[in-house]
């Protein structure tokens, strides 16, 4: 987490937008949207602070809120959650990942993940003095392997942490996967953290959560977030849904860690929620057309493409263009191309970059002219 002078290693997001603010270059690396969410929300917030929500929430997070997130596991899955002891509130998805890592993993006990995985949970393993354990996903369609799922869980794991839909990858796992993570904790009495900040942001593949399915619930912590589906990133309210004792020993650790947060973005959240569900399919449609229009433009430029079933994300591997290392083509694409990307690597532990050192994650959600200027861009570089 500290570099070799003892200085904090800045995220590879701040590194990636500040090299493009530098270099005037379209940020194609950091993952927010360039445009607003729905105008409900935003003036749901407006009012709220008008309003006079603006003092500390209750720590489990305002009922309205929690009555929402009840209501949308229900209308989109199924799920009967009760909003009063199953539902806790946080400081987004980062902060229900760290609050929950904390509470459960004790130092040596393992946590499992595939691999690439979002930067933050290696870094939340290792400041809970957990063991990083990793399953490879490989290019292009990143299926994992059963066997290195069944073989990287044992009776030391102590949490299995899935994301699905996937980041970088934009993979969305598939029932079999699903199930044999929920036997695999079940055998080895692990608690299942599932990280589905990009649960509407799908585009065919349909999002199963991991808590829907038979055995799961009771040892599972589900965690979203209102940052992507509504375009509201810096906002940073996101939640959990899990059983109340789970719920608990996960507010132990969030009391102390931010105590509560975002008073009048936790209505306007809310608001959100409750939009009817063809906000929802539009605003996937919407992604799904921007992914084709990049995933388009790279292979236009040259590289091979993994077409993302979900998410912000496309990964790409530059090797055809002749770039064996994505990091340095990270850092010589501004000058190159006027765009920014992001290694793959940096989502790898450094011991196993191999398989992944030549592959660059685009972000495309962003304006239609923004990727069409990125992709004109691009075309360049061949
Ligand atoms: N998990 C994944 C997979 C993400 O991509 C992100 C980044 N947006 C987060 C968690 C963090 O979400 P939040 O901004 O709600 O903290
Ligand atoms: N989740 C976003 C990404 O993967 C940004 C997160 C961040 O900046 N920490 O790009």
């Amino acid at each position: 987490l500290l570099d070799a002078d003892g200085r904090i290693a800045a995220t590879i997001f701040a590194e990636m937008s500040a090299l493009a603010a530098r270099t005037g270059a379209i940020n194609l690396g950091q993952g927010f949207p360039d445009e607003d969410g729905p105008a409900e929300v935003l003036e749901a917030a407006r009012q709220a602070i008008a309003d006079g929500v603006n003092q500390y929430p209750p720590g489990i997070g305002m009922p309205v809120l929690r009555e929402a997130v009840a209501a949308h596991q229900r209308r989109w899955y199924g799920l009967e959650v009760d909003a009063a002891s199953e539902v806790l509130v946080t400081a987004g998805a980062t902060e229900a990942l760290a609050a929950t890592l904390l509470a459960f993993v004790d130092a040596g006990d393992e946590v499992v993940t595939f691999e690439p995985s979002y930067d933050a949970y290696a870094a939340l393993v290792a400041r809970a003095g957990g063991v990083h354990r990793t399953v490879p996903l490989r290019f292009p369609d990143w299926r994992p392997d059963p066997a290195e799922l069944e073989a990287a869980v044992t009776d030391r794991t102590r949490v299995i942490l899935v994301n699905s839909p996937h980041n970088p990858t934009g993979a969305v796992l598939d029932r079999e996967t699903l199930e044999l993570v929920v036997r695999l904790a079940e055998r080895h009495d692990a608690i299942i953290v599932t990280d589905e900040v990009y649960e509407h942001l799908t585009f065919g593949a349909r999002h199963t959560p991991i808590a829907t399915l038979p055995g799961a619930w009771e040892r599972t912590v589900s965690i979203s977030s209102g940052g992507k589906t509504f375009s509201t990133t810096g906002w940073k309210i996101g939640w959990i849904t899990a059983p109340a004792s789970l719920v608990t020993a996960v507010l132990a650790v969030k009391q102390y860690l931010t105590f509560v947060n975002g008073a009048p973005f936790q209505p306007a959240i809310a608001t959100g929620l409750g939009l009817p569900d063809a906000f929802f399919t539009d605003a996937a449609a919407e992604l799904r057309a921007k992914r084709d229009l990049l995933a388009g433009g790279l292979e236009a430029a040259g590289f091979a493409v993994s077409r993302p079933e979900a998410g912000y994300f496309i990964v790409a591997d530059a090797a055809p263009l002749g770039y064996r290392d994505g990091a340095v083509l990270c850092r010589e694409l501004p000058e190159r191309a006027g765009v920014v990307g992001v290694p793959v690597s940096a989502f790898v532990h450094p011991d196993r970059q191999d398989a992944y050192r030549s592959l660059v994650r685009f972000a495309f959600c962003k304006r239609h002219a923004v990727l069409e200027d990125a992709t004109a861009r691009l075309a360049g570089l061949a």
